[in-house]
Formats: structure tokens, sequence, C-alpha cells
């Protein structure tokens, strides 16, 4: 190693180290801000190290690459929607797997490029194994991540698959496509410098895609939180894979990272939705059952308005909050925040109850509520909140629907079965702010709306927080 590249490598080692300190200082809200900063950091001092390389070859392409990358980026940022996230999250994924494939591809070409002689070409089949091994790896991982990313992307988004699809063989196709893949992998380790090994890279690249596709095309919208954070972890996985490539120390250190901690994101989210990650990972269905028809509302809802709200406040206690996907659309949470200030200031005590799906992507609720201040200790996650609820005189539920649906816990035969979920019909009263009966994204009815201590208000979640407000003040 010369001297400029053990610089390099400690380098590496810094922003190695600010990347484990920031992902720790991303665990708590208090100090997530620091933690990203870090993290932000240690790419900063990796890029700049990397660019230091003698080995790289135009700083215009790079430059023009990064101007472009920053442009698209920073229109995405200011464009998309706060509930469009998840598919971006999603497309970033594909994206980053794409970039480790194609970076482990062009390792490939240019050692079977290399000049005759030239220490690459001295090398045996044995001394290349590992790395044929890690391109195959990257190849397979990436092309994966890539597909089932953008039909990850697809589903979200309602363009295609909006509903599981499956073929007739699926399961078949899925297996005799591994199968392919790995013979492939093998072939490619045995040919490491040739045509044959490209073509075999191509190969994987193609059997990979369309294995990415077949993975997540089976699996509904239910479960595409589990899905996302997973090919989340397999970006991770690429990444690192390519690290191994390139002999990149901080690639492998970064890929480890995301991979693993993906994995963790991935258990979290099976655990909230009570999916098997074995059961994720193979496209099997939760529950086939299609859960009651919208008959059970008939003549059971009892509709109430802003200001009967209000009075219902004026001696409530304990008051939790539940927010869901609605909360995100409707933009309420800062007119939340005001409604729950009036209310501690009237002596009742307000917590706020986060379903770990509630919204469209892992800690969409967090984040909304963070935005406005909520204090972060008033947010109780399900198992501190759950026992709570029979001592809770109001529960507002602002654009909640499936979190809140009792027939997970009631239907074994319904989609959700099974699904941990917030228990707010155990409250004194339960109020469901929402503008229709529809469902919410898993698309069955929900027997909370008809019960007997529920109340429905018939509004846009915004509108509703600043009625209620009014009414409360007028009181
Ligand atoms: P749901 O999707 O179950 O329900 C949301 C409800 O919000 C709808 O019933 C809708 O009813 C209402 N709504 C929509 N817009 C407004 C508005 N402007 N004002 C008031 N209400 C509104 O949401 P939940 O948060 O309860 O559940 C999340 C679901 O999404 C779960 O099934 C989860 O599995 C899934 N999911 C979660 C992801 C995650 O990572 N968190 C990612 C992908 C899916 P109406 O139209 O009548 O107003």
């Amino acid at each position: 190693m010369n001297t400029p590249e053990i610089w390099i490598n400690l380098a590496y080692l810094v922003a190695g180290v600010l990347f484990i300190f920031g992902l720790k200082g991303l665990t708590h809200p208090k100090t997530a801000r620091r933690g990203n900063l870090l993290g932000a950091t240690g790419m900063l001092v990796a890029v700049v190290a990397t660019l230091c390389h003698t080995q790289v070859l135009s700083y215009t392409l790079i430059i023009v690459g990064m101007v472009i990358g920053a442009g698209v980026g920073a229109f995405l940022a200011r464009w998309v929607q706060m509930t469009a996230m998840p598919q971006m999250v999603a497309l970033f994924n594909g994206l980053g797997g794409a970039a480790s494939a194609l970076v482990a591809g062009a390792e490939l070409l240019r050692d079977s490029m290399a000049p005759e002689g030239s220490a690459v070409q001295s090398l045996t089949v044995a001394d290349l194994a590992p790395k044929s091994i890690a391109i195959g790896v990257s190849g397979l991982i990436g092309a994966l991540t890539l597909t089932g990313s953008f039909i990850a992307f697809s589903k979200l988004q309602e363009i295609w698959f909006k509903k599981p699809f499956k073929l007739k063989f699926h399961y078949v196709i899925n297996l005799g496509l591994t199968l392919v893949v790995i013979l492939l992998g093998i072939a490619l380790a045995m040919n490491p410098l040739g045509g044959v090994g490209n073509l075999c890279f191509w190969g994987i690249i193609i059997a990979a895609g369309a294995l990415g596709v077949l993975l997540v095309a089976p699996i509904g919208g239910a479960d595409m939180p589990v899905v996302i954070a997973l090919l989340n972890s397999y970006s991770g996985l690429a990444a690192a894979a390519t690290g191994f490539v390139l002999q990149n120390s901080v690639l492998i250190i970064s890929g480890s990272l995301v991979g693993a901690s993906g994995v963790i994101l991935t258990t979290i989210m099976c655990k909230a939705m009570n999916r098997s990650l074995f059961n994720v990972l193979f496209g099997v269905m939760a529950a086939d059952g299609e859960g009651p028809s919208d008959d059970i509302y008939e003549g059971k809802v009892k509709w109430t308005s802003p200001e009967e709200v209000g009075i219902l406040f004026e001696s409530a206690q304990r008051v939790v909050i539940v927010p869901g996907y609605g909360l995100a659309v409707a933009q309420a949470q800062h007119a939340v925040r005001e409604l729950a200030q009036e209310l501690k200031r009237r002596g009742a005590e307000v917590e706020y109850g986060i379903h770990p799906v509630a919204g469209r992507m892992p800690g969409h609720m967090n984040v909304l509520l963070a935005e406005a201040d909520v204090e972060y200790d008033k947010l109780k996650d399900l198992d501190e909140i759950n026992p709570t609820f029979p001592e809770t005189d109001v529960v507002l539920v602002i654009g909640a629907n499936d979190v809140v649906n009792p027939l997970a816990r009631t239907d074994p035969q319904s989609p959700i079965a099974g699904m941990p979920i917030l228990d707010v019909d155990k409250a004194r009263t339960v109020v469901v702010i929402k503008r229709s009966l529809s469902p919410g994204y898993a698309g069955i009815a929900n027997p909370l709306f008809a019960m007997d201590n529920t109340l429905m208000l018939k509004s846009d979640g915004k509108v509703a927080m600043v009625d209620i407000l009014a009414a409360v003040r007028d009181v």
C-alpha cells in the first residue's frame, strides 16, 4: 500500500466510525439531528477521500454525474409529497442496488480486458474465486433489489401490480430462477477473465431481475412496509459485496450497516404486522379472507359534530390521539398539536398512540408529529398505550383505519388477522375523524365505526381539528 492509499484508508476508517456514531444518534429523536449530521459528515469524508484516489480517470465525468444527481435529488425533495415518501425510498433502494451491480460488472469487464501478462491476468481461477463470487453476489442482489423496488414503487404508486399477482407455477419458477442464478454464478467463478464470465454475469442480472419482479409481485399492500425495509437491507448487502470486489473498506462498512439495520427494521415491521420473515421472503400471503362487507354499518353508525366533540372534551381527564395515514393526507399535524395544547391547558392528560405501520412508511407518524414540535415523550407505542385505553375518556382517531381495526383480534380469516392493533375500542368514547366510511389500505370494513362507544365525525382531518378547537374554546 503506498502513502496516499494509507491516508485514504485512514479517512475511510474515520468515515466508518462517523457512520456508526451517526446511527447511534438516530436511535433517539433528541439526538437524531446530530446523528444525521455525523452520518453526512462521514459520507463527505468518504467521498473526498475517494476523489483523492490515484485511480480516478476523469474528474469531468464525476462532476457532471454529481451535478445531474444533485439536480434530480433537489427536484424530487421539493416535488415529492410526504405521503409518497415510501415509493421514493423504494426507488432509492432500487437505484442503489443497480449502482452496486453495475460497478461490480465494470470491475469484471476491466479484469477481463486487462492486457496479457498484467498482474490480474496472471492470477489463477482459484486466486480470483473470492472476487468472482463477490461480483456474482453483487449482480444477484443488486438486480433483484432494482426490479423488486420498482415493483414496490409501482404498487405504492398504484401503476401496475396494484393487486397481488401470481403466475401459475409461481414458486416453482422462483426456485428455477434461483437455480439458474446459482449455476451461472458457478460458471462465472470458473471463467472469471473471459467473455464467458461476462455473459454469465449478465445472465445473473437478467435472472435475478426476473426473480425480483416475481418475489415482490405476489405480496399484498399490507406487507409493503416489510418489503421496502427488506429491499433497503438488500441494497446495503449489494453495496457490501461490491466493497469486497473493489476491496473498498468504507463500502463494506456502510453496506453492512445498511444491510444490518434493514434486517433489524424488517424484523420490527414483521412483528408489527404479524408476518413471519419466511412468508415475506417467499411472497406467501397473509390470510386470504376478504373481511366483512359494508353491511356491518347498516343503521349502527352514530355521526357527530365538532360542537358535540367539544362538549365531550369538557369533562375528559385523559385523551389519547391516534394518528393515521389520513393525518398525513390532511397535513393536520400542526392543528393536532394546537388542539392537544388547548386540552392540556384545560387540565386533561394528552398522549399519542403510535402504531409502527400507521401511515405509509415506518416512523411516518413520528416524523409528522416531530415536525409539529409535539413532545416526543408523549408519543407512546403499542405496548405502552394499549393497557391505558380502558382508563381513557376520549380517543381521537384522526385518519387511521387499519391500525385500529378490531377484526385483527377477532377474525382469523381477515387479511389483517393477528396484526397487533391499537385497542382504541376499549376506551370509554372513541371519536373517528375521516371523510367517509370507506376502508383503509387493507381494503376491509372496520367494525369499530359501528360500535356503541364510537362517534364518527365526517370531515377532513385538518378541518376537523380547527373546528373542534374552536368548539372547545367556545364551551
Ligand atoms: P389506513 O390506510 O388504514 O386508513 C387511512 C384512512 O384515512 C382512510 O380510511 C381514509 O378514509 C382516511 N383519510 C384519508 N384522507 C383523509 C383526510 N384528508 N382527512 C381525514 N381522513 C382521511 O391508515 P392507517 O394509518 O390506519 O394504516 C396504515 C395502513 O397502511 C396499514 O394497512 C399498513 O399496513 C399500510 N401501510 C403502511 C406502511 C408503513 O410503513 N407505515 C407502508 C405501506 C402500507 P376516508 O377516505 O374515508 O377519509
